[in-house]
């Protein structure tokens, strides 16, 4: 299954996926968690890309392009993967179809995540990552038990440096200008499922998320045999 999470900042694409990852046993493919690696790593790439992060902006397309590749040619993602962040813009989505298209293979699905702004804002500007382990808490929702600590590992929690309210507010507008029209570009390849995000409890949204993924796959294996 070759599936893409769409959706604005903070619309819980990142938790979705990890748990769809784990459930469908395919790799979770974060465009911004690869990044932030290379920033972390000191490489070349990750300094090009340090500053678009930091103002909330888009990394140039070709950088982005060029990791998305490297990792989709593992061998890990033959069998499928969840990308979550990628592609953002028309042209990212043009480059995805063509080298798919290039492996005999194309897109299954794509989930958009609807959300409202305000649940947007609320949920990063409450965020809390483990640097150690990388989970994700709340500091109201999602809270851990020890203060500041990661429950999992015992590291510590920081706020991404991308998640203060003036970049927050960037990015929005960044996801509104140049992500946004994705959502009609896969409506017309008639792949698209829109998924609520908004107050709905997260394992109704990975249930829904789950369902659709298994009733396309065996819609797929009816077709596969010649039943319709
Ligand atoms: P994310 O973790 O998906 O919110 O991404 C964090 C940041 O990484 C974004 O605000 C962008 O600066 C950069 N980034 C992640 N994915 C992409 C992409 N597909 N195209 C351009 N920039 C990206």
């Amino acid at each position: 299954m070759m599936i893409v999470f769409l959706g604005p900042p903070g619309a819980g694409k990142g938790t979705q996926a990890e748990t769809i990852s784990k459930e469908k046993k395919i790799p979770h493919i974060s465009s911004g968690n690869l990044l932030r690696e290379a920033v972390e790593a000191g490489t070349e790439t990750g300094k090009k890309a340090r500053n678009y992060i930091e103002k909330g902006l888009l990394v140039p397309d070709q950088i982005v392009v060029d990791i998305i590749k490297d990792r989709i040619l593992k061998n890990d993602s033959k069998a499928g993967f969840v990308l979550d962040g990628f592609p953002r813009t028309l042209s990212q989505a043009k480059v995805l179809d063509e080298m798919l298209k290039n492996l005999g293979k194309s897109l299954d699905m794509v989930f958009y995540f609807s959300v409202s702004r305000e649940s947007v804002v609320q949920r990063l500007s409450g965020r809390l990552i483990c640097g150690t382990c990388g989970a994700n808490y709340h500091k109201i929702y999602v809270p851990s038990s020890k203060d500041g600590l990661c429950d999992k590992c015992g590291g510590k929690l920081n706020q991404r440096a991308d998640d203060k309210p003036e970049t927050i507010l960037e990015r929005l507008r960044v996801y509104h200008e140049q992500t946004e029209g994705l959502i009609d570009y896969y409506k017309k390849s008639g792949i698209l499922r829109e998924i609520l995000s908004d107050d709905r409890r997260i394992e109704m949204i990975t249930k829904n998320i789950s369902d659709i993924i298994e009733d396309t796959v065996q819609k797929k294996s009816l077709i596969g045999r010649g039943v319709n």
